[in-house]
C-alpha cells in the first residue's frame, strides 16, 4: 500500500472552460459570463497563458465545454482551436469534444472544427418543444435544433445532444415527445438530466415566489423510468445514471472522470486532478483574468486527497456506472479495500436491495438502486 500512496495516474484527459454566453439561462448556474463579448480577447491570452505552463501534454481526450465555446465568430474560433491544438497532443484516435449551441452551428464552424481534429459534439438541444425551451430560456427552435444535428452528424459524425427532463409543467407525454423527436436524429449518444434548481439562480427565486413548480417526484421516476426503456428499444445503451450510448460511442473522457483517472483543466471555474490534487480556478471571469494577466495563480482552491478519499471517489463515481465497479480492481490500483472500509455501508445498500453482487468483488446498482445512486455514492463517501 505505502508504495502507492505518492503514485497519480498521470493525466490523459483535459477540460477547457469557455464561460461565454449571448444570455444567462435561468436555471444555470455554471461559470459564465453573458453578453461580454469585450472579455474575449483577454480570455484567449490568459487561457493560452495558462496553458503554456502545461508542456504541450500528450492526452486521449480533450473537452471543451462552457458556457458555450461555439460563441466565438469564426476568426477567433479559428485562433482559439489552432492554440488548443498547440497546447496539447492529442494521442492517435484520440476524442475532441466540443459542446455547442444549436443556435452557432453555420456549415463554416462545424467544417472549421472537423479540420482542426474536433471529432465529436455534444449540443445543447435540451428540448424541441417550443414552450419548454422558452421556459428554459433557450434561443432555438426545434428546427434549429435538428438542423444542427444533422449538419454536425454529416461533418463530423459522432454527435451527443443534451436533454432536460421534469422542467416546470412538464408532463409525462410531452417528455415522451422530446424523446421521439430525439431518437429519430442521427445520434450517438444522450445525456439527460432531471432540470434541478441551483441556491443564486433565477429559477431558484422563482420557485421560492412560487412562480415555478417542478412535476412530483413520482412524475420525474416515470420520466427516467421510460426514459430507459425508449432509449434502450432505440439501441441506446445505459453506461452511467444520465447516459446513453450507442454501440462503442460512450464519452470517453467522462469516463476518465468517472474511472478516477486524472486530468487537467484550465479557464474560469474548472477544476482538475493532477498529482493527487484537487484544484478549482476561481469560478468569476474577471476575476480569472485578473489573476491571470497580473501573474498570480488562477486556483482557489486546492485539496490534497488523501489514498482512502481516493478510493472512496472512485468506488462513488465508479457506482454510477450501470455495469458496476470490480471491487478488485479499486484495491489493487488505490491500495485501498473499499470492501473492507466501506463493508457497513455496502452491507446496508445490499439489504435495502439497493446494490447488488453480481459475482464475487463486485458490486452495481440494482433496478431500483438505480433510482438511489446519489444516497448509494455519498454512503461511499462516508
Ligand atoms: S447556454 Fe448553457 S452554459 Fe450558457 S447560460 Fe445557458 S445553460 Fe448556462
Amino acid at each position: 500500500m505505502d508504495s502507492l500512496v505518492d503514485v497519480w495516474p498521470t493525466p490523459r484527459a483535459a477540460y477547457l472552460h469557455v464561460p461565454f454566453c449571448r444570455h444567462r439561462c435561468g436555471y444555470c448556474n455554471f461559470s459564465v459570463v453573458a453578453d461580454r463579448d469585450d472579455l474575449i480577447e483577454r480570455y484567449l491570452k490568459a487561457i493560452d497563458k495558462e496553458l503554456r505552463i502545461l508542456g504541450r501534454p500528450v492526452v486521449d481526450t480533450l473537452f471543451v465545454g462552457g458556457g458555450t465555446p461555439t460563441h466565438f465568430d469564426i476568426k477567433t474560433l479559428d485562433r482559439f482551436l489552432g492554440m488548443v491544438g498547440q497546447r496539447f497532443q492529442l494521442a492517435d484516435a484520440g476524442e475532441w469534444t466540443m459542446e455547442a449551441n444549436p443556435e452557432d452551428i453555420t456549415s463554416e464552424k462545424i467544417t472549421l472544427l472537423a479540420e482542426y481534429g474536433v471529432n465529436r459534439i455534444s449540443l445543447g438541444v435540451q428540448s424541441f418543444n417550443p414552450n419548454k425551451l422558452a421556459l428554459l430560456e433557450r434561443g432555438h427552435s426545434a428546427q434549429v435544433a435538428t438542423a444542427a444535428v444533422e449538419l454536425a452528424a454529416e461533418v463530423i459524425g459522432n454527435v451527443s445532444i443534451d436533454l432536460i427532463f421534469a422542467a416546470p409543467g412538464e408532463t409525462l407525454a410531452d417528455w415522451l415527445t422530446d424523446l421521439e423527436l430525439a431518437i429519430q436524429l442521427p445520434l450517438q449518444h444522450l445525456s439527460t438530466y432531471a432540470l434541478t434548481f441551483e441556491k443564486g439562480t433565477r429559477f431558484w427565486s422563482r420557485r421560492e415566489r412560487g412562480d415555478l413548480q417542478s412535476p412530483t417526484e413520482s412524475c420525474e421516476v416515470d420520466m427516467y423510468q421510460r426514459t430507459r426503456q425508449v432509449l434502450a428499444e432505440s439501441l441506446f445503451k445505459h453506461y452511467e445514471i444520465s447516459s446513453f450510448a450507442k454501440s462503442d460511442a460512450r464519452c470517453r473522457h467522462n469516463l476518465a472522470y468517472w474511472q478516477g483517472c486524472g486530468w487537467y483543466a484550465a479557464g474560469p471555474g474548472a477544476a482538475r486532478f493532477v498529482e493527487g490534487k484537487r484544484e478549482v480556478n476561481h469560478r468569476s471571469t474577471t476575476t480569472y483574468l485578473r489573476r491571470m494577466e497580473s501573474g498570480q495563480c488562477p486556483t482557489a482552491e486546492t485539496e490534497k486527497i488523501t489514498r482512502e478519499q481516493y478510493a472512496r471517489e472512485r468506488a462513488a463515481f465508479g457506482v454510477r456506472m450501470i455495469d458496476g465497479i470490480d471491487l478488485d480492481v479499486l484495491t489493487s490500483e488505490t491500495g485501498i479495500s473499499i470492501a473492507e472500509i466501506c463493508s457497513d455501508s455496502i452491507g446496508l445498500s445490499i439489504s435495502e436491495g439497493l446494490v447488488e453482487v453480481p459475482s464475487p468483488h463486485w458490486i452495481k446498482l440494482s433496478e431500483r438502486g438505480i433510482l438511489f445512486a446519489d444516497t448509494v455514492a455519498s454512503r461511499l463517501l462516508g
